[in-house]
């Protein structure tokens, strides 16, 4: 499972990074969420669409605070952090049943990570085959889904 969060779809991320932005940060600072696909604003965290999906409903929840470190959480983000995963897991059940989620943090470049300064939490909706289907094809990423319809079912489910 290497490739599920690989470098190559962070390329534009980490070219945005150099000069000290944050897209999260960006993305909230925006002022409209459909644009900047925050699917979901909660108390301490946020919901957004991954730009370049692993799969059709790949989203990360991100705190608001601009904190790089797992250790500069408090338990009240991260409660809320896990709460929202479990409620973007039925949001993402009801609109596309998967047969499977990924959940996962890359902390530090090393491990993966293209966003190092802010923390976010990885949710990815898997089906069998998938990732022998992704293999074969490489580097073409698979988009069966347009990211606004993705925006529109999540944000509908997420409302509820
Ligand atoms: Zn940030």
């Amino acid at each position: 499972m290497d490739y599920l969060w690989t470098p190559w779809r962070y390329r534009y991320i980490a070219d945005a990074s150099k000069d000290d932005r944050c897209i999260f940060c960006d993305a909230l600072a925006m002022g409209d969420d459909s644009k900047s696909l925050i699917v979901h604003r909660g108390r301490k965290n946020f919901i957004i669409l991954n730009r370049f999906p692993y799969t059709t409903g790949h989203v990360m929840i991100v705190p608001f605070a601009h904190q790089g470190e797992l250790t500069d959480s408090d338990a009240d983000t991260l409660a809320e952090m896990m709460q929202l995963a479990q409620r973007v897991a039925a949001a993402l059940a009801a609109n596309y049943k998967p047969e499977g989620y990924n959940l996962g943090m890359n902390l530090g470049r090393c491990a993966g990570a293209g966003v190092t300064g802010h923390l976010h939490l990885h949710v990815l909706p898997r089906w069998s085959g998938d990732t022998s289907f992704m293999s074969t094809i490489g580097e073409t990423r698979l988009e069966p889904e347009a990211l606004e319809i993705t925006y529109d079912k999540l944000h509908r489910a997420l409302a509820r």
